[in-house]
């Protein structure tokens, strides 16, 4: 802008035509002196002007109606005909040179502030991109999520309990009595004295829904959730983790059904090239009971880590529920009959994902959890 603005200036001072006035008349000569300081004191003014509003303001100081080159105007009315041409010549001409000057610098600052205005919004494309961190599900959560779809798909419902469970609920009803020696492989943590306690496992939810069921409703449930055991967490042990735990109740179920659902559960879940294999066990609230193993899925059933070079993985606890559980929370053990099954969902994470220390479920560690990220197991599924 100051070079236009230079440039402009400059050649308002070399304009002298309002200096040497070659004129008869006293009184047109004084006008037009007069016009001869309108143009020094605009050249000060343009000379100061920085930006529009400023210009803006020049231009209505000498151009506008109650300026001095209009004022200039209305003195002619009093002039005869020669005079008015003579006045009028050198009115045009001061008019003409402060149109065109103030005109330029106008165009010159509108350009200025238009390329500051771009350059303010000028994205740099050169600047590193903002990092987006991109979270994903806790991998049991993701794992919870898949097994409950399966079971959803054969009709199950998911069903919720409190983890602040009664004892009656977490053992008695489940045929552990007070004394029994089963407790203390669940040792828990108790909240109010020996009946308010931490739910050791998930089985007090079937209870809960067998009672609602009142002896009349055909049951089809799991219920995966966090329970909780007085265990010295390590690799393989944490005093919180995740069963999900499953239960069907209807007239005329036998092992047969069970070992049919878990087929399908072990298929779905681990590949459909995967056998299951039931091992006799024991549990108080299931009468018979068994282990289920799975061949294993990294070997084949040739033998390796994973499996202990067995060739199978135990995955779950089964059984078909016992009659004490099943009269105890209102069914009939002569009309009703039903299985149960959990499974644990830690160590089903570790063998899907090939984790080796359960702990890493519960650290926020980012370093270790990333490698779980939810996109990368969908990539490897
Ligand atoms: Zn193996």
């Amino acid at each position: 802008m100051t070079e236009v603005k230079q440039t402009v200036i400059e050649k308002l001072k070399q304009d002298k035509k309002l200096e040497k006035i070659e004129t008869e008349s006293k009184e047109i000569k004084a006008k037009i002196k007069e016009l001869f300081f309108v143009q020094k004191e605009a050249i000060e003014d343009l000379n100061k002007v920085t930006n529009k509003k400023e210009i803006e303001e020049i231009k209505i100081k000498y151009l506008g109606k109650k300026g001095p080159i209009m004022q200039m105007y209305s003195t002619m009315k009093a002039l005869n005909g020669e005079e008015k041409k003579e006045l009028g010549f050198y009115i045009n001409h001061l008019k003409e040179i402060l149109t065109e000057a103030i005109k330029e610098i106008q165009i010159s600052l509108e350009k200025e502030e238009l390329e500051k205005k771009l350059e303010k919004e000028k994205i740099d494309i050169t600047l590193p991109a903002m990092q987006i961190e991109v979270g994903a599900p806790n991998i049991l959560e993701k794992l919870v999520e898949e097994v409950e779809e399966v079971f959803l798909s054969m009709g199950y419902d998911v069903v919720d309990g409190p983890e602040v469970e009664e004892d009656k609920y977490n053992f008695e009803m489940l045929n552990i009595p007070k004394g029994h020696p089963a407790r203390d492989a669940q040792d828990t943590f108790y909240i109010e004295g020996e009946e308010i306690l931490l739910r050791s496992q998930t089985s007090p939810v079937q209870i809960r829904t067998m009672l609602k069921g009142e002896g009349k409703t055909p049951i089809r449930m799991i219920c995966p959730g966090k329970t909780y055991r007085r265990d010295d967490d390590d690799a393989t042990h944490s005093h919180q983790f995740m069963q999900i735990e499953g239960l069907l109740v209807d007239h005329d179920i036998h092992l047969t059904d069970l070992k049919g659902t878990i087929d399908i559960i072990a298929k779905r879940l681990f590949g459909e090239e995967i056998e299951t294999r039931f091992r006799p066990s024991y549990y108080q609230f299931t009468e018979p009971s068994v282990e289920v193993d799975i061949s294993c899925f990294n070997c084949k059933g040739s033998g390796c880590n994973i499996c202990k070079h067995t060739g199978f993985i135990t995955i779950a606890g089964a059984g078909m529920v016992h009659p004490n559980v099943l009269s105890m929370s209102g069914y009939d053990p002569k009309e009703w009959s039903g299985f149960a099954f959990g499974f644990g969902a830690e160590r089903m994470a570790m063998l899907k994902y090939d984790i080796h220390d359960c702990r890493v479920f519960y650290n926020t560690d980012l370093r270790e959890t990333r490698i779980f990220d939810r996109k990368d197991s969908d990539k490897n599924d």
